[in-house]
């Protein structure tokens, strides 16, 4: 029988590499707490209807990426339950139905977590894939536009990558996008039987979203462009985006062409760009204002604005930088006993040295010393503890430091001492999760 394989798209993350998962989002959290932003999780499923009318039909997402099952209840009843391709709709339902917005204005929030999309794997494309985000409900404002995407900034420059490339455009007001609506519709009817079959559909539903489509290219370099229908308020409110985009120093590439892939954005809508990922996989990130989607979703109107960025792609940029924290020891002792007789003592200390906060692997398997010690090697111990017959009998253990190579007899009771004499590396309290 051949052996179990993981699911096609998906990732192991190994021991050695979560030092530097723990990192990113560590970064994350830190440049987002530091605005001010709080955390939050929500459930990786949710009602399909969330999704389908959240980010809406004619989105690749929802017509052919969504994993979606459905649950019998003991009633009879049914539910139609969808793994969260992205972390918005639930984020602010979350906030919405919790009435978090009534005490905050406007409720500040950072997530982190998986997402699920069904597309063709490939390298920064997954099927189970993670992504950092903040959302900031409850307001309208270019401040606000402007705040978010300079959180993205200052992470990417937490992580020390450079090349990053921030690509903003405005999708205008709600009203502004129906006149734009109406402008694509009569632009690409007339030549609706020369489209690719994905851009006849989306002509139906969803016409802003043909601005996506790589095939149709020509035709779409040649579309009406959505400044053409900004109204006055909609051209101010980004000009003062741009402008607090300057005072802080954060350079973009205006780009006309950006219309991100869902469907409940006005106006700022913005992705983050890096060379080194290739051609559709080039954004890091993105995000904007969906100021439409808490009716959408059956909540009173609610402005917001947020972004998500690729945990994944954000390592694929950094894979060789020297940036990346390198892995920590798995414990700094191991103790380690030597004959069946000293496996009580061994276990004692290594609870008690536990206790005083080191990292300690109990070693009381039946290998060699020389094994044992090639072992507390690997593991990256800087001490060992070693208790065999003769010490159980003398109330002693031999520490051994690892580095120095030098040992001595101490008496059991006061192997905690010898520990902070031999300023064995101690654990602040922090754990890698
Ligand atoms: P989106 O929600 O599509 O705007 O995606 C935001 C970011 O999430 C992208 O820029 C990527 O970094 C990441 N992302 C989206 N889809 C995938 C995927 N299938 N695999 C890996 N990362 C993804």
């Amino acid at each position: 029988m051949p052996p179990i394989q993981k699911p096609q798209g998906t990732d192991d993350i190994l021991p050695v590499q979560m030092p530097q998962w723990n990192w990113v989002l560590k970064n994350h959290a830190r440049v987002a707490q530091a605005h001010g932003y709080r955390p939050i999780q929500t459930p990786v499923f949710e009602d399909t209807a969330m999704f389908e009318r959240g980010i809406g039909a004619g989105t690749d997402v929802v017509d052919k990426e969504m994993y979606s099952f459905e649950m019998h209840d003991e009633k009879g009843g049914s539910t139609r339950l969808t793994l969260r391709p992205e972390g918005t709709p639930a984020t602010l339902r979350a906030v919405l139905s919790n009435h978090l917005d009534q005490d905050r204005h406007p409720v500040r929030v950072h997530y982190a977590g998986p997402m699920f999309r069904h597309d063709k794997p490939q390298k920064g494309r997954r099927r189970q894939f993670n992504q950092v985000g903040i959302e900031t409900i409850g307001e309208r404002a270019p401040s606000l536009d402007s705040e978010v995407i300079e959180i993205g900034w200052r992470f990417f420059q937490s992580l020390g990558m450079s090349g990053v490339s921030l690509q903003l455009n405005t999708l205008g007001s709600l009203d502004d996008r129906t006149t734009y609506r109406a402008a694509l519709i009569a632009y690409f009817t007339p030549m609706a039987e020369s489209l690719c079959e994905d851009c006849r559909r989306r002509l139906e539903i969803n016409p802003l979203r043909l601005l996506d489509c790589k095939t149709d290219a020509e035709a779409v370099a040649g579309a009406p462009q959505l400044t053409d229908s900004l109204s006055p308020e909609s051209t101010d409110y980004f000009a003062e985006v741009q402008r607090r985009l300057t005072d802080a120093e954060i350079p973009f590439t205006l780009n006309p062409r950006l219309v991100r892939g869902l469907d409940y954005y006005a106006h700022t809508a913005f992705e983050f760009w890096h060379t080194s990922l290739q051609g559709a996989q080039n954004a890091l990130g993105g995000g904007g204002r969906y100021d439409g989607l808490a009716e959408v979703l059956g909540f009173p109107a609610t402005p917001g604005v947020g972004y998500a960025i690729g945990v994944e792609r954000c390592l694929l940029v950094l894979e060789d930088s020297d940036a990346l924290p390198g892995g920590q020891p798995d414990a700094e002792v191991v103790v380690s006993s030597i004959g069946v007789a000293a496996v009580a003592a061994a276990a004692d200390v290594a609870r008690r040295l536990r206790g005083t906060g080191h990292r300690v692997v109990l070693d009381d398997s039946e290998r060699r010393l020389d094994k044992k010690i090639r072992n507390a090697d690997r593991i990256g111990a800087t001490i060992m503890v070693i208790i065999g017959d003769d010490e159980v009998r003398d109330g002693v253990a031999q520490v051994r430091n690892l580095e120095k190579r030098q040992q001595e007899r101490v008496p059991l009771g006061k192997i905690e001492d010898a520990l902070a004499e031999a300023n064995a590396f101690h654990n602040d309290g922090r754990i890698d999760l």
